[in-house]
């Protein structure tokens, strides 16, 4: 295993200096482009409903991630408890939503990343990371002279402030946001953020910058660079046109997973166009506009395509 970038900054102490930093910003938080300027530290709360401390829900070898993640071993994925999204239609509702989860410190997550490499797994899958970026590196900052030496996964909504992607520069090896509209008002009723399309948008260059398109090793497993997600909604919510152009203008080698598993879930039903499942025709119809689009990597999980 290669000796992961994030050794460098922890051994000269940047890691500590970025650490400080985001406290500082959660102090007035802007963490996340909702800028809900509450002081976390002194128990307040914006949008994503948490404090200064983690709440996990749980943490584990994941064998259902994409494939390049998942390897022989799975991958360590670790669950945040609430998110900056608001998504109707959240999958996780009960984690993202309804709070389910414990509140751990600094140490206890620490011994999960490690705990999870010791189980052999080829990364640590840090699960709607964004509201949670200072715990994440208090946490590394244990973690890391305990030995942990994984690549670190960003798996986020996509939401994420330019300004705190920069704090994980040479920290997050591989980036997996979601990319979910390329419209506004799509953006504002379905996750409570007008703005995401335009957010997303700069995060994404930010992230291909940092880290570039993906790479992996002669295993097929990611080792860097950036895979995105995008999930196919029912009568053509997500944009999937626009937002293939978008990351084929990003690079034509995006790797990109267009998902089918949508299903109406939590307060999906009070959009009409949401109260489907996807269907077959919508979902081949997504994949051919991300062709035309130039894109030309495929997670390949479903039905062999490359
Ligand atoms: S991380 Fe939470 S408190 Fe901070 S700006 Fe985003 S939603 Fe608001």
């Amino acid at each position: 295993m290669k000796e992961p970038r994030y050794l460098r900054l922890f051994e000269s102490g940047e890691l500590r200096r970025r650490a400080d930093r985001a406290r500082e910003i959660i102090r007035e938080c802007a963490l996340c482009p909702h800028e809900c300027r509450v002081d976390r530290t002194a128990g307040e709360r914006g949008k994503c409903r948490s404090g200064e401390l983690p709440i996990v829900s749980s943490f584990h070898p994941h064998m259902g991630e994409e494939s390049c993640l998942v390897g022989r071993n799975g991958s360590g994925t670790i669950f945040f408890t609430n998110c900056n999204l608001a998504c109707i239609f959240c999958q996780n509702y009960d984690i993202s939503w309804l709070g389910s989860g414990d509140e751990v410190s600094f140490e206890d997550l620490a011994g999960m990343m490690l705990s999870l490499q010791a189980r052999g797994c080829h990364n640590i899958n840090l699960v709607s990371p964004t509201h949670m970026v200072y715990a994440i590196l208090e946490a590394l900052a244990l973690a890391i002279p305990a030995g942990l030496r994984l690549p670190l996964v960003y798996n986020s909504g996509g939401y994420d402030a330019v300004e705190t992607l920069e704090l994980l520069e040479g920290i997050i090896d591989i980036y997996m946001p979601d990319f979910k509209y390329i419209d506004e008002d799509t953006a504002g009723k379905l996750s409570g953020a007008r703005d995401y399309p335009r957010r997303a948008k700069d995060a994404l260059k930010e992230m291909h910058r940092q880290v570039g398109d993906l790479e992996m090793d002669g295993r097929g497993v990611a080792t860097r660079g950036l895979l995105v997600r995008h999930l196919v909604l029912p009568n053509g919510l997500a944009g999937t046109a626009g937002a293939a152009k978008l990351l084929a203008w990003l690079s034509r080698d995006t790797y990109i997973n267009i998902m089918d598993q949508y299903r109406p879930e939590y307060r999906a039903r009070e959009c009409f166009d949401l109260r489907r499942r996807t269907t077959l025709e919508e979902y081949d119809a997504a994949v051919e506009m991300a062709r035309e689009a130039g894109l030309r990597r495929f997670d390949d999980r479903r039905r062999g395509w490359r």
